[in-house]
């Protein structure tokens, strides 16, 4: 009995000390809401949109006349008015997910794909990603990794909650290889991901966009349930989910363009 009240003296210490700690964090939040609203966790109401954009970005920097490269300033600016404006990136098994279910998403739904693995992929989008807290997904071909990312820097992007994906192993037309080639092309690029970074790998980007039955078919065998093209437009539930639309974002999308390739699916051709 003795003992039994010393277990119940100290229980009921531990639960005062307890109490107290969560009186003082709630406090401490509350007072940081005061100064600091964007720092708390706001819960983003759900809806099923008529359709949702898939941006579609290569490399980050100073190259002209290149419609795969756009200037960071333009597309830290583009990140900026994601954020202002209240757009909600988006994960890929969330767009699955509306796909093939017409699952409601965040509203103000946008999805941010950057393909090839460029090296500004890690210099420049991931820190801008995290501080956004903006989902993205990294298409990369394991066979040229170490030309551009490390393995080292597409594991700390994973690790900090961008979503790693194939891009095939090598950077083909996949619609030009025998079937036999466009099949080891995925499967090879599956086991590298599941190798290095051990990834059960579910979402691919046909390199150059190019792309043919047996491509969606070898695709989805191996364990793929989404695959983006290059093909312009938004993407909308019930959509052949290996042949999903893309929006090219580049140095001739302004932001009122950037506004309304979001806003839009009848957006203006560039
Ligand atoms: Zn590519």
């Amino acid at each position: 009995m003795k003992r039994f009240i010393v277990v119940f003296a100290l229980l009921a210490g531990l639960l005062m000390i307890l109490a107290g700690c969560m009186s003082e964090t709630k406090e401490a939040t509350v007072s940081e809401a005061n100064t600091q609203p964007e720092a708390v966790t706001k819960t983003v109401a759900t809806a099923v949109p008529e359709g949702i954009p898939v941006l579609m970005y290569h490399k980050i920097g100073p190259d002209e006349d290149n419609d795969a490269v756009i200037r960071e300033d333009l597309f830290r600016a583009q990140m900026k008015l994601l954020h202002d404006k209240g757009f909600n990136p988006i994960t890929m098994e969330q767009l699955n997910e509306y796909v093939r279910h017409g699952t409601a998403v965040p509203v103000k739904p946008v999805v941010l794909t950057f393909d090839d693995g460029y090296a500004d992929t890690y210099s420049i989008v991931y820190p801008v990603l995290k501080e956004y807290g903006f989902a993205a997904t990294v298409y990369v071909n394991p066979g040229d990794v170490g030309t551009r990312l490390t393995w080292e820097q597409i594991k700390e992007m994973k690790d900090g909650g961008v979503t790693i994906a194939s891009h095939g192993y090598d950077h083909v037309r996949m619609n030009e290889l025998s079937n036999s080639d466009q099949l080891a092309n995925i499967v090879k690029a599956q086991l590298a991901l599941k190798e290095k970074l051990d990834i059960d790998n579910q979402w691919f980007c046909y390199p150059y966009g190019r792309e043919n039955e047996y491509s969606q078919k070898a695709a989805a065998d191996n364990g793929i349930l989404l695959a983006v093209t290059m093909n312009p437009g938004w993407v909308h539930k019930g959509d052949n989910p290996y042949a999903l639309h893309r929006i090219w974002i580049g140095n001739a999308v302004d932001l009122a363009h950037f506004e309304e390739r979001i806003t839009t699916e009848d957006y203006a051709d560039l």
